[in-house]
């Protein structure tokens, strides 16, 4: 065997995201116990952080030690027993996802089912909320798979007044666009590492509302997940009255994150969200001066997440492996029923430059153009620099 050395990469994809130097090398830090006073010290900083950036004041947030899926299972297995009511809005391959592991949980699950691209219709929700009571109401508030965005206020609302409680997926939007659990009086808001707050994938940071922590309390059987049992997770990671070992904290993977979070509040929350926002703004001009269309409306539109129709006649995959091979630039490929129509462009925390905008906009035009695709490169940087800072 040799050591590994990964090629260099620019992650323009679903995710991960480019990691920074300072996030990289705040991982390569000495490894030291998890119940060392000094780490315990870093999980209180890291607690607090994340219920800064969910504004989520009176939740209880922790990173659980897995990805995103973790979050999700975590959210679903912790709130559903066998024989509750799930009402799930499926508008892409994660909402799919949710539904499959409420199944799992032995809960009744309703699904309503949307166009993938569509944003999640709450009046569609509401009518299933009101021909009967759910336990829960879950939902994805930035659909990495088509990019489209789903208005989380109006959706928690709706949970909160016809009794369900809300379980939100911000794996895709935390970090990206405005997450608010006061706001939207959410009761269970998971993400990932790897997205917007770039840093490596394979933790989930978690926030859990009194009401959710109620009703886990309440449970007639224990959570069929151990690694994910909120209680047992609490007693690690609560903190009050010393620590009952649970699982060993990945070390050095919180040194990521924590960096990560450090490197987000010193540019400033708001001014993270609006690079994001300016960013795509200047792709979006970049990419339509070149003929090209989105999937999603405008209005609904992530900024984070691009999906781009693939052209008539043009090879989704060979454009894909020609901006790899010539640019070292990963952009993703459609799932499911978009697979070959879309690629699916990230401009997530780190990658959300204006270098990586000229980047995509140069590498995509050349590879459009050795497909037969008549891309102005030059009209597209153009249309783009007109919106860049
Ligand atoms: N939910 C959404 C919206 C996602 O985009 C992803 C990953 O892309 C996940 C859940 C699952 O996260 P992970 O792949 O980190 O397990």
């Amino acid at each position: 065997m040799q050591s590994f050395q990964p090629p260099r990469r620019i992650l323009m994809g679903p995710g991960p995201s480019d990691v920074s130097p300072r996030v990289l090398a705040a991982l390569a830090r000495p490894t030291i116990g998890h119940l060392d006073p000094q780490f315990q010290a870093l999980m209180e900083e890291i607690k607090a952080a994340l219920a800064r950036l969910f504004n989520a004041p009176d939740h209880a947030c922790v990173p659980l030690p897995a990805p995103g899926t973790a979050g999700m299972e975590a959210a679903i297995m912790n709130l559903l027993e066998p024989g509750d009511r799930a009402v799930i809005a499926v508008n892409g391959a994660f909402g799919g996802r949710m539904a499959e592991m409420a199944g799992r949980a032995g809960a009744e699950v309703v699904t309503v089912d949307h166009a993938w691209g569509e944003p999640v219709d709450p009046a569609r929700v509401e009518e299933v909320l009101q021909a009967a009571p759910a336990k829960v109401l879950a939902f994805v508030h930035a659909e990495t798979s088509t990019g489209a965005r789903s208005d989380a206020a109006a959706l928690c609302g709706l949970a909160r007044r016809y009794g369900a409680l809300s379980i939100v997926d911000c794996v895709t939007s935390l970090g990206g666009v405005a997450v608010d659990a006061a706001a939207w009086d959410a009761d269970v808001i998971y993400s990932g590492t790897q997205k917007c707050l770039s840093a490596p994938p394979g933790l989930a940071p978690i926030a859990l509302s009194k009401a959710a922590q109620a009703a886990i309390a309440g449970r007639k059987e224990k959570v069929r997940n151990w690694l994910c049992d909120f209680t047992l997770l609490m007693s690690y990671w609560g903190g009050e009255g010393g620590r009952t070992y649970h699982h060993t904290a990945p070390i050095n993977a919180l040194y990521g994150l924590h960096e990560s979070l450090v490197a987000l509040f010193e540019e400033g929350h708001q001014a993270v969200l609006v690079r994001h926002a300016r960013m795509h703004e200047a792709l979006a001009a970049g990419l339509e001066a070149m003929g090209l269309k989105f999937l999603v409306a405008e209005p609904h539109r992530l900024p984070q997440l691009n999906a781009v129709l693939v052209p008539e006649g043009v090879d989704e995959a060979a454009v894909r492996a020609a901006v790899l091979e010539k640019w070292d630039l990963e952009i993703g490929a459609g799932l499911g029923p978009l697979k070959g129509k879309v690629w699916r462009i990230g401009l997530m925390g780190a990658s959300a430059t204006p270098w990586h905008v000229r980047l995509c906009l140069t590498a995509l035009g050349q590879a459009l153009n050795a497909q037969g695709f008549a891309a102005d490169a030059k009209a597209a940087l153009a249309a783009a620099e007109a919106r860049l800072p």
